[in-house]
């Protein structure tokens, strides 16, 4: 078995001063309650609405948790920081739910600025893109559904292919890669789409482009080898980043609501499953598949590393890639760094108010059920203990 010991904390927490851990425990211990998560979002969204100054204390508590800076000034640090220590850096612009074409125009141009920054610095080599910051959500949904579109739809549809492309061509030219977000299913077949396409133009030689394969859904493995099909009839490398899923609960809602199968997993078990499976059917074929773990889960980074240990395969190949949430399952990330994998930190930025839908999900995943402790607050509890031997 590979020697990285997750427990580590040591390691996970070495550049955190008591007093941050300390600030950062008192976070989690808020997050770790239901109740307050519900209520602190839903005063969060009132606020918003009626334009009260909430900024400010945003900014000095769940953003400076999860998210990089509101602007690439305010990101450097946070790079350098993580850089300090061998990690990566994976920037993502924060905004989401966008419906104008003035909004999308702003992705667009917000996203070449962020692969330019990339290029400009050493440990930033990856950008994440949503294809929902490019096209409004209802013509995805349409596009998923194949329902015929009208002129204009078909217009704007072209149009999101259009602003994707001169996103992906301009990664692709500066060398820089770019991890295309999965969302909700209804919306996914159309992303799938644009994102093939993308890789076929841009995957040739090096990975430039890399789709995200949700394992929460229970197609999604088959879904996975298809593409690998795919990519091998149309001679590209398929860019795989593998998660297990965000949206769980409104997935479930609306199949309730409006009477389909869920798509999602029948347990969670099922779910780690497939999530290892995929992890496994990469590690088989990473000749022609890029892949990354984008996991906080222990045991999946295990298998990760196990399966390369036996296949020995060198810790830093260029195919192998690790992945978490900047704010979340340190352990992991310092751990792995330190043992020398490819490690990145997923790095979100933007103006607070754009953040805010992302700062929700991070808030209610951290929320335990009952009174269990999460993940997060335990190893910070741990660390802390610790440093007063
Ligand atoms: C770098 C990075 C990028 C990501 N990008 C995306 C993205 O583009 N799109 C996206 O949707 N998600 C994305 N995610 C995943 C998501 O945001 C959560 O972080 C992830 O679902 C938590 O799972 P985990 O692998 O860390 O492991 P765990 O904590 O072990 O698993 C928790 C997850 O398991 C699944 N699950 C839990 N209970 C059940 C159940 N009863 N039945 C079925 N499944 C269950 C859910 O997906 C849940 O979130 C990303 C995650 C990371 C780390």
């Amino acid at each position: 078995m590979p020697r990285v010991d997750f427990r580590n904390t040591a390691i996970a927490f070495e550049r955190k001063s008591k007093k941050q851990l300390k600030e950062t425990a008192r976070l989690f211990k808020i997050m770790n309650s239901s109740f307050l998560v519900n209520l602190g979002s839903n005063l969060t969204l009132f606020a918003l609405k009626i334009n009260m100054p909430i900024n400010g204390i945003i900014k000095r508590t769940i953003f400076k948790q999860f998210c990089g800076g509101a602007t690439f000034n305010e990101c450097r640090e946070t790079i350098k920081e993580l850089a300090d220590y061998q990690v990566e850096t994976i920037l993502d612009y924060g905004a989401e739910g966008k419906e104008s074409n003035a909004a999308f125009d702003i992705t667009v141009e917000e996203s070449i600025k962020s692969v330019r920054f990339a290029a400009e610095h050493d440990t930033v080599n990856v950008v994440s893109c949503k294809i929902t910051g490019l096209v409004s959500n209802g013509l995805l949904e349409k596009v998923s559904a194949q329902k015929q579109l009208n002129q204009k739809e078909t217009d704007d549809y072209n149009r999101m292919l259009a602003r994707l492309d001169t996103i992906c061509k301009e990664a692709h030219q500066l060398k820089v890669a770019l991890f295309i977000d999965a969302e909700e299913s209804w919306m996914q077949d159309a992303i799938d789409q644009a994102t093939d396409l993308m890789m076929e133009r841009y995957n040739k030689n090096y990975v430039t482009v890399y789709n995200t394969y949700q394992m929460y859904r229970h197609d999604r493995l088959d879904f996975l080898k298809k593409s690998f099909e795919l990519a091998k009839e149309k001679k590209y490398i398929l860019g795989a980043k593998l998660v297990r899923g965000a949206y769980m609960e409104k997935e479930r809602q609306r199949a309730k609501d409006m009477s389909y199968p869920s798509p999602i997993q029948p347990d969670k078990k099922s779910c780690d499953n497939d999530y290892n499976a995929a992890v496994k059917f990469c590690v088989d074929n990473y000749e022609k598949i890029s892949s990354c773990v984008a996991s906080h889960n222990e045991f999946s980074t295990l298998y990760q590393l196990q399966l390369m240990d036996e296949m020995n395969i060198p810790k830093k190949h260029k195919h192998f890639n690790f992945c978490q949430l900047y704010g979340m399952s340190d352990n992991l990330t310092f751990n792995l760094a330190k043992a020398g994998y490819n490690v990145a930190k997923y790095v979100p930025y933007g103006p607070v108010r754009d953040v805010i839908p992302y700062l929700i999900r991070r808030a209610k995943e951290n929320s335990a059920v009952d009174t269990e402790v999460s993940r997060e607050l335990r190893l910070i509890r741990k660390e802390l203990k610790r440093r007063k031997k």
